[in-house]
């Protein structure tokens, strides 16, 4: 196992290398034999999404089986500010809070299934369901049981119901059929539409530590859910490192891109990582890339990639800009911003000695629509443009 592990691991290895790095290691394709050159997709705002042949290249080559790190870094951070999970501070082997890239969130599902199911074992699950849920785990000889459900999803005390046929003391002796797994989709459920309430899950999380079950949270319409505000998630109250989240990016971006990610504690998650190398290898590292450029600010960068540096902020309001090639903002934003109609805060404002000249601005982003923000920095790149 351990040579297979270093065979897999080839690929991840040259990745974290220092490019002086002379590989005759890995078995990856030239992509500089490979027909396709660059690549700009044009969005609906007009804006473009651009690989030059850089990084055509690397889209176009093998990549890590977790995810490529840019975006994996970007969704964690993600997944904290939106669910802030207690697990995000553990140590791996008390379930720390890891996220792998998968290929839809089916793949994910599909894989968490084969991991955590043997035959004969009991799975809970609210039916009706969704049917790729079922068509994932009816071949893995299970035994699924219902658990009743209304509009607010499954119902706690047909929970407790269930369970009563087990004891709380007796799940860990060996051969016990106490479930393992319970599986939900918590929000605007397939087919019912049903969302779960915020004490539901509470009582549902409670019921899962009593009899220590894993909750696999299928929430791939988390972020079309209409009524605010919205209930926390599993993942949110998971004190014990036993939720795996799958989302999904196919309701609100693409779902032919296939692009998914699981949520879960470290042990879980490398392992489905690992089903992945020996599978799949990894999500297409087109759909990634093109994904992470999109989400990463790609309205900001589209605009302003010439004339401005920016680190992508993953909490709070505001955007620190340096602008390249001038030496102090003040000037430029408290007259000829002004002239143009957008205004922004000179840097100098926030330094200790606000004498000293300045090369950032600062942008608030919490009260202005995407398109005013997309004519804003247009305006912003042509005022850099004349100056420089
Ligand atoms: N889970 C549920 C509840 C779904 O309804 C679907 C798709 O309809 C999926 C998972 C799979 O979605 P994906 O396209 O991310 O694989």
């Amino acid at each position: 196992s351990l040579r297979i592990a270093c065979r897999m691991n080839i690929t991840e290895l040259q990745q974290r290398s220092p490019p002086s790095l002379i590989s005759l290691a890995g078995g990856a394709p030239n992509p500089s034999t490979f027909p396709f050159l660059s690549a700009n997709i044009q969005l609906k705002n007009g804006q473009t999404v651009g690989f030059d042949e850089t990084l055509m290249k690397r889209a176009l080559q093998y990549s890590a089986s977790n995810g490529i790190p840019e975006l994996l870094t970007w969704m964690k951070n993600l997944q904290k500010n939106l669910h802030n999970p207690p697990t995000a501070t553990y140590s791996p082997e008390k379930g720390q809070m890891e996220m792998c890239v998968t290929t839809g969130s089916q793949e994910g599902l599909c894989k968490v299934f084969e991991m955590l199911v043997n035959p004969g074992d009991n799975v809970l699950l609210d039916a009706p369901t969704y049917s790729g849920t079922l068509a994932a785990l009816q071949p893995l000889g299970c035994n699924l049981i219902n658990v009743s459900s209304d509009q607010h999803g499954m119902i706690p005390s047909a929970l407790k119901e269930v369970l009563s046929r087990w004891a709380p003391s007796e799940v860990h002796e060996p051969g016990s059929s106490a479930p393992k797994v319970l599986y939900t989709i918590p929000n605007g459920g397939n087919p019912t539409g049903a969302s779960m309430t915020a004490q539901r899950k509470k009582e549902i999380y409670e019921l899962a530590r009593q009899y220590d079950m894993l909750i696999i949270e299928d929430d791939p319409y988390y972020f079309l859910q209409f009524d605010k505000p919205w209930a926390p998630t599993f993942l949110s109250m998971d004190v014990d490192g036993r939720v795996i989240r799958t989302d999904s990016f196919s309701k609100i971006l693409s779902s032919g891109l296939r692009i998914g990610f699981v949520t879960g504690p470290k042990p879980l998650v490398d392992r489905v990582v690992l089903h992945i190398q020996a599978s799949t290898m990894h999500t297409s590292s087109f759909t990634q890339r093109s994904f992470f450029f999109f989400f990463n600010w790609s309205v900001f960068s589209c605009v302003c990639v010439d004339v401005a540096e920016w680190h992508a902020p993953s909490a709070g309001m505001f955007l620190w800009i340096k602008l390249k090639g001038i030496a102090d903002t003040q000037q430029l934003i408290m007259e000829k911003a002004l002239e143009k109609e957008v205004l922004l805060v000179p840097g100098g404002v926030f330094m200790i000695n606000s004498s000293e000249p300045c090369a950032y601005v600062r942008a608030a982003f919490s009260l202005s629509t995407p398109e005013q923000m997309d004519e804003a920095f247009r305006r912003l790149s042509s005022l850099i443009k004349d100056a420089v």
